[in-house]
This record gives structure tokens, C-alpha cells and sequence, in this order.
């Protein structure tokens, strides 16, 4: 039986204080116990006061990106020692809009993917198709290859200490949510991918949905036998629902 997790990325969203009122409000929310791993994915700047508010509470910190690189003249990025020694769990590797605004491709993406794992950090791997490729019946070519991607680069041993997220591009801040039978079947042929590989870690990864989480649509989404929980973007920014989500 895999736990569930639900993590929150907050994408270029937040303040300071908002860090400090959302980390303590799920604190407060789950301080007789969560029904889930929680995590909150706030930018850059707030990680640290994100880790200073988690402490001793049921909710952890990942990283909206990470470097490839652990030291050296690399402007503007972060390495996976610098998260780690504030605290981070994770470090989300491979978000469509870093593929396509940053023009992240596959190799990069397994570069980072490995460097957060080199560093004890849980990478979050995203993955998911256009609507263009949905519509052309391209979909699992498309994870598909994503997904060997970084398989290649960093075997499957690695994928024990991973998660996935799929997360469908039509589905991200759009309002337009994957039927609950739509996520199930890409989970399941995600972790089938993984299966042929190797059936244990197969089926301990965590396979989370991301696209258009809320409220009402997370019990029946999480409730599908190949979905472990969610990646929440713009429902993760208010702390009763996105607790409601946790809850789901
Ligand atoms: C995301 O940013 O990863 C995401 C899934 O966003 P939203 O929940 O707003 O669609």
C-alpha cells in the first residue's frame, strides 16, 4: 500500500508572509496528524522560511527547480546541497513550463533528476503531453519517452527514491481536469513502463496527477487504484482548500 502525497507548487506566487501564515495554517490543520504526506513548493526566496515553519510539523519543502551543476560559475542556480542543508525533500525536476518557457529538454531534465537524488533529495518528475499530442493519439509515446529518459540516464534503481507526477499540459491552470479514467490510464502505463523493469519499485513509486486539482474533483481523481495523491498548483496557494484537497 503506497501512502498518498499531495504537494503544492506555487509556481512565481507568494510573499513572505504568506509563506509563514499557509506552512503554519496546514501545520495547525493536520496537528493531531495528516492523512497524507503534504508538501509545499514555494519559490526560491521563501524555502528557507518554508523549512524553519515545517519543523516538527507533518508538512515538508521541496524545490520548484534544481541545478543540474553542484557548484561553480552557474548564475542563478541552485544546487541540490544548498536545498538539502536548508532542509528540502524534494525538488521538482521537469515542469512543463520549465520545459517549454526555459526549453528544458529530456536530457536535462534526467541531469537534474540525478543530481537531486546525488544530493538525498526526492526529485518530483513531471511528465505529460500537449493537447496537440492527446488529440493525435500520442500521448503514452510522449510520457513514454519522457519517462525512458531518465531511466536511461539513471536506472531504475533510481526510481525508488523518485516520484512522478503526470501532468497533462491541457490540464495545468486551465480549469480543464483529466477524467479520473483519463489520469488512470496514463498512471497505469507509467507504472507499467516501470514494471518491465523492475515489479518492486514498480509498485512502491508514488504516481501523482497534477492539472486543475481543487476540492471538487480531488476524491475521485485520488481515488483510482494507480494515483498516489497530486501536484496542486493554483489550489495550493489558500490554505483550507488546499487541506481539503489533503483530505481528499
Ligand atoms: C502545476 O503547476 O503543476 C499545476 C498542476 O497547476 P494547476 O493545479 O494550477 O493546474
Amino acid at each position: 500500500m503506497r501512502n498518498k502525497l499531495v504537494a503544492g507548487n506555487w509556481k512565481m506566487f507568494g510573499s513572505r508572509a504568506m509563506t509563514r501564515s499557509l506552512v503554519a495554517g496546514l501545520a495547525a490543520e493536520f496537528a493531531d496528524g495528516a492523512p497524507c504526506e503534504i508538501a509545499v513548493c514555494p519559490p526560491f526566496p521563501y524555502l528557507a522560511e518554508a523549512c524553519r515553519g515545517a519543523e516538527e510539523t507533518p508538512v515538508t519543502v521541496g524545490a520548484q527547480d534544481v541545478s543540474d551543476q553542484d557548484e561553480g560559475a552557474f548564475t542563478g542556480q541552485v544546487s541540490g546541497a544548498m536545498l538539502a542543508e536548508i532542509g528540502c525533500r524534494y525538488a521538482i525536476v521537469g515542469h512543463s513550463e520549465r520545459r517549454s518557457l526555459n526549453g528544458e529538454g529530456d536530457a536535462l531534465v534526467a541531469a537534474k533528476f540525478i543530481a537531486a537524488q546525488r544530493h538525498g533529495l526526492t526529485p518530483i518528475l513531471c511528465v505529460g503531453e500537449s493537447l496537440e499530442e492527446r488529440e493525435a493519439e500520442r500521448t503514452e509515446e510522449v510520457v513514454g519517452r519522457q519517462v525512458r529518459a531518465v531511466l536511461a540516464a539513471a536506472g531504475i534503481e533510481a526510481f525508488g527514491r523518485a516520484v512522478i507526477a503526470y501532468e497533462p499540459i491541457w490540464a495545468i491552470g486551465t480549469g480543464r481536469t483529466a477524467s479520473p479514467e483519463q489520469a488512470q490510464a496514463v498512471h497505469a502505463f507509467i507504472r507499467g513502463l516501470l514494471r518491465a523493469e523492475n515489479a518492486n519499485i514498480a509498485d512502491l513509486i508514488k504516481v501523482l496527477y497534477g492539472g486543475s486539482v481543487k476540492s471538487a474533483n480531488a476524491a475521485e481523481i485520488f481515488a483510482m487504484p494507480d494515483v498516489d495523491g497530486g501536484l496542486v498548483g493554483g489550489a495550493s496557494l489558500e490554505v483550507e482548500g488546499f487541506a481539503s484537497i489533503c483530505r481528499a
